[in-house]
């Protein structure tokens, strides 16, 4: 089994990790060393279940894994024979000691990897019931509504059934029964769980990387399966009601092959966790088919009120944000501004009583756009966070937050962070347009179509070219000066190009206007300087052509990005074509691709591409 297998089947993380074991063994030092495998997954809070004789104990806490194992030392001294052990990257609930997992309700304890959507009126009902709740988080609801189903069915299988067919969104649950000694059970929809089979004992886990430590034998969960884990084996409840036992695999993948869960670096892994994070970002907002906030606190009202915006970032959000312009003026005809938060209380800009200021940061934590936070709200004006990271100061502070579920980011160059928020402004252009009667119904059920099937089958599309996008790399890899050039929104598109190829290859580039070349910078193209083309708008596509024969007589070589359907190009070296199914698919596709090149140029110079230098993933200074 080679390391492609868990590119392809384990390579994304959703939200973060699950490990149980269940066997002859000690489990607390198995759940404890694969919790710390997992660590490369990224996390904020981390904690355990452990039958111990009758009872099962939890241990959790917010922070590292050697924060647990404090706390394990004073609270467990016995030993005990099956356990389950999480981390988790909030979604519901801030970091804290109440909203790490595992969580109880009744005879249940669970952990949970992912989101349930409806966690909002499955609470709202478990609560009318006479059920309370200790934290904030989705998964208690989970455990809650399981505990519920358990009493009714008093069959693990029967009941875990039963809740999960009411829940809605992705989950990986490992679940222990109190009533049910040394027995662990499994469930999954959306997100990835493998069981494995040890010298001692059975184990789960969501990330196969997480076992190596332990055994090399696993067996993929399908979606929709439950599994049955105890020392003398593993049965599997097929969704369709039907018993298996698992058909065994071998990986000959290496525990040290297996940090940054098989990928050469975290921007890597990040850049193939895009297709999913898109989904996961977009999902619980779109689930009626149009484009629906209301789980975010935002209704139809709130956008149909909004009389102009103004966005505010820094950075590669602040490269969403223009693209954010283009399409809220062009899909909702809502004038828009964007602002590099830095220089945003310098020069305010304008603002009316229906100003909407929008903050972006992958963080949450970035001191410019916090300052410019703080000055929009001295100004009265309404705010809104669009952010990765929950309850972090941004979020907090603004007055309403839309999360972007992207999941943890780890390498300092954002790519999935970037493109969630860029998913969801376009979402909300879509969402806002809709409001306010630019589009009809249909229109928007097509467009949210577009964002939620097209835009990550357009990234997935542009990774299996990634051979392609190496062999270009070269063309870039061993010159001091690149250019990005395009017209409209390709202009927005070329600021993140060229500042992806900065921040990690050191390449000096520079992204300009096509048309804006002419007019100074073309002084600076020599023989070979590569220039990246960008030209995704059909009407556009003539103009950007004559842009890129100018630079190439002037020696350049050009690299196209171009739609599927364009003519070819006589004066570019190199094209890369973008696919036409919907304008969502050619953006991301071009976003993808840019990525891709930027990655390749910077692993054929050598350079740290998770930890560039002098760079941090959170600047928390001004
Ligand atoms: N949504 C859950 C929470 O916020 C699980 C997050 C995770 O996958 O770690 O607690």
């Amino acid at each position: 089994m080679k390391r492609g297998f868990f590119v392809a089947s384990f390579g994304y993380t959703n939200m973060c990790g699950i490990i149980g074991y269940t066997g002859m063994g000690n489990a607390l030092p198995k759940i404890t060393k694969g919790l710390s495998v997992l660590e490369y997954r990224g996390y904020d809070s981390v904690g355990l279940a452990a039958r111990i004789g009758e009872e099962i104990a939890t241990v959790k806490c917010r922070g590292r894994i050697g924060a647990l194992e404090e706390k394990l030392k004073m609270q467990i001294t016995a030993e005990s024979h099956t356990a389950i052990g999480h981390t988790r990257w909030a979604t519901h609930g801030g970091p804290s000691d109440i909203n790490a997992h595992p969580h109880r309700a009744g005879r249940v304890v669970l952990v949970h990897n992912g989101i349930i959507e409806n966690d909002g009126e499955l609470k709202r009902e478990l609560t009318a019931a006479g059920r309370t709740f200790l934290s904030e988080t989705d998964t208690e609801v989970a455990a809650a509504l399981l505990d519920v189903c358990y009493d009714e069915q008093n069959d693990p299988v029967a009941a875990i059934r039963a809740a999960t067919a009411r829940m809605r969104g992705s989950y990986a649950f490992g679940i222990l029964f109190e009533d049910r000694a040394d027995e662990v059970f499994a469930v999954r929809a959306g997100s990835p769980l493998i069981l494995a089979k040890g010298a001692d004992g059975y184990y789960l886990a969501s990330d196969m990387t997480a076992l190596l430590p332990f055994t090399s034998e696993y067996a993929c969960l399908e979606e929709g399966e439950i599994a049955h884990l105890c020392a003398s084996g593993v049965t599997v409840y097929a969704a369709e009601g039907k018993t298996h036992t698992p058909v065994w695999l071998h990986t000959d993948m290496t525990p040290e092959a297996a940090q940054k869960g098989g990928f050469a670096h975290f921007m890597q892994k990040e850049i193939e966790e895009q297709p999913h994070a898109i989904r996961q970002s977009l999902s619980p907002r779109t689930a009626s088919g149009l484009p629906d906030f209301s789980a975010d606190g935002i209704t139809p009202d709130f956008w149909r009120a909004v009389g102009s915006v103004q966005i505010v970032a820094c950075g590669s959000a602040m490269h969403a944000g223009l693209l954010g312009v283009r399409l809220f003026e062009e899909l909702a005809g809502v004038p828009t501004t964007c602002h590099v938060a830095s220089e945003y209380r310098y020069h305010p800009p304008v603002a009316r009583e229906d100003t909407l200021v929008i903050l972006i940061s992958q963080s949450g934590e970035t001191a410019d756009t916090l300052a410019a936070l703080r000055d929009a709200k001295r100004k009265k004006l309404s705010t809104l966070a669009i952010v990765n990271a929950v309850e972090t100061s941004i979020a907090r502070e603004a007055e309403r937050r839309i999360y972007t579920y992207a999941g943890p980011e780890i390498a300092v160059a954002t790519t999935k962070g970037y493109c969630t928020q860029l998913s969801v402004l376009y979402l909300i252009a879509a969402a806002m347009a809709h409001a306010k009667g630019m589009i009809g119904e249909q229109e928007a059920r097509a467009l949210v179509n577009t964002l939620v099937e097209d835009a990550p089958a357009a990234v997935e599309g542009m990774l299996a070219k990634k051979e392609m996008l190496r062999s270009l790399a070269e063309l870039v890899a061993q010159r001091e000066h690149v250019f990005f050039i395009g017209r409209g929104s390709d202009c927005a598109l070329a600021e993140e190009g060229a500042l992806k190829l900065k921040e990690i290859s050191y390449i000096h580039a520079e992204a300009y206007a096509a048309g804006e070349l002419k007019h100074g910078t073309i002084s600076l193209i020599e023989e070979g300087t590569p220039v990246v083309a960008l030209s995704t708008e059909q009407e556009l596509y003539d103009k950007t052509e004559s842009n890129v024969r100018e630079v190439c007589s002037r020696g350049a070589r050009v690299i196209l990005l171009c739609r599927e359907d364009a003519p070819v190009s006589a004066s570019a070296e190199k094209t890369v074509r973008l696919p036409i199914t919907s304008h969502a698919a050619t953006l991301f596709a071009a976003l993808a691709a840019l990525q891709l090149l930027a990655y390749e140029a910077a692993v054929l110079r050598g350079t740290d591409i998770d930890r560039p230098r002098n760079l941090a993933k959170s600047v928390t200074v001004e």
